[in-house]
């Protein structure tokens, strides 16, 4: 008898992995760097031959991620940069890019050292200007759509569906960074895109203690299957300790990316009227300009993520998050414990962030404790 089981459901169990051989619940770690093969000289399973190419600790993660964005596939990587840079080495030179104006920074500034010396092309489409992604397009040229949404760290809402029209129109790929929104909010593969990235750094892992990415795909083709080369042939396979991990933080994904949406959600209208903060940037108000779209691709909340603008500027923002004593000041998003950061001074000189930004990511404490600690800090 099959009984309907919820995706929270599925997920805690890790769709019910159960070792044929022990009965274990948990999957066993595989740190061997090769696998046997027989008097016959054949593999024992014939896809593991050595772990560069794909490692059996891989297997469970790769299929929950695989089932949490419907998709066929999945693969794990070192990094998310990883990740990313598999898909663009996919493409040969003379063939285009488009990718929105504000996006992850990492990404983009290898995007732009990258592009000039692989002769690729390269172009950044204003998200806030609804005509600017078709505008970007060149027949016959464009093979890459890269979005993010929402995005870094302005959290603008990027029309998935209609971002995979205009990439059908021109056939090219539809690539979504969902790091943010994750498979609990937002299944971008439903909308028509072709991969989903993650970042498993962040919210998947959610624990702050790996470094790692993801693929996931609608459909194994061609192009996937150049991707998966470039991480046999590249090496950007992720480690099995680490893999690991990740199946084990994914386990409790659903609590943790609901929990911090609700308090981001209580956060960002706390401080949406206060006569410090001249801006809320945070998708799951209604007076962001993407809440419209984000209520049609998000679910069950609008994420852990929101920056605020501090009226005093660049001087006030520093001093707010010098203050704070349970916000914890770092880099990076997702995991349990809130952060926060001056982005402006993270990303440099030749970033587009606004000095007056502080970047915001809630962790799954107290929300009446985040918000005495952000309110003290604003005063002090
Ligand atoms: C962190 C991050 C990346 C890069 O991932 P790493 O795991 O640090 O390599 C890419 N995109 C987004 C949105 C991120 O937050």
């Amino acid at each position: 008898m099959t009984v309907k089981r919820s995706r929270e459901t599925e997920i805690a169990q890790a769709y019910r992995h159960h070792d044929t051989e022990t009965g274990a619940i948990m999957p066993s770690i595989h740190p061997s760097t090769t696998f046997a093969r027989d008097e016959q000289y054949q593999l024992i399973a014939e896809q593991f031959s050595y772990a560069r190419d794909e490692n059996p600790t891989n297997i469970v993660p790769e299929n929950m991620l695989a089932k949490l964005e419907g998709g066929e596939e999945a693969l794990l990587f070192s990094s998310g940069m990883a990740a990313a840079v598999s898909v663009f080495q996919a493409l040969s030179p003379g063939d285009h890019i488009v990718a929105p104006a504000i996006m992850y920074w990492g990404l983009r500034g290898w995007l732009i050292d990258y592009t000039k010396k692989w002769g690729l092309d390269l172009s950044f489409y204003d998200v806030a200007n609804p005509d600017a992604l078709s505008e970007s397009i060149i027949q016959g040229q464009t093979k890459i759509i890269w979005i993010e949404t929402p995005c870094n760290p302005t959290w603008d809402i990027i029309d998935i569906e209609n971002a995979a029209q205009i990439a059908k129109s021109c056939d090219a790929k539809l690539i979504v960074d969902s790091t943010v929104a994750t498979p609990i909010l937002t299944r971008p593969l439903e909308y028509g895109a072709d991969i989903v990235m993650h970042s498993a750094t962040k919210y998947l892992n959610g624990h702050g203690d790996i470094v790692a990415g993801a693929l996931v795909c609608s459909k194994k083709d061609k192009f996937w299957e150049k991707i998966r080369q470039n991480r046999v042939q590249g090496g950007a396979i992720i480690g099995s300790f680490e893999a690991w991990l990740l199946q084990r933080g994914m386990r409790t994904l659903h609590l943790r990316v609901i929990r911090a949406s609700e308090t981001a959600l209580k956060v960002a209208e706390y401080f949406s009227n206060h006569k410090e903060i001249h801006q809320v940037l945070y998708p799951g108000l209604s007076s962001h300009p993407g809440h419209n779209i984000a209520k049609k691709q998000m679910a069950l909340g609008y994420s852990g993520m929101l920056s605020l603008r501090i009226r005093g500027g660049e001087e006030s923002a520093l001093k707010i998050v010098k203050a704070c004593n349970i916000f914890i000041r770092a880099t990076s998003l997702g995991g349990v414990e809130s952060l926060i950061e001056h982005r402006f001074s993270i990303e440099g000189e030749g970033s587009p962030i606004p000095k007056d930004l502080i970047r915001i990511s809630i962790g799954i404490e107290s929300a009446d404790d985040l918000i005495n600690d952000l309110d003290r800090s604003i005063k002090k």
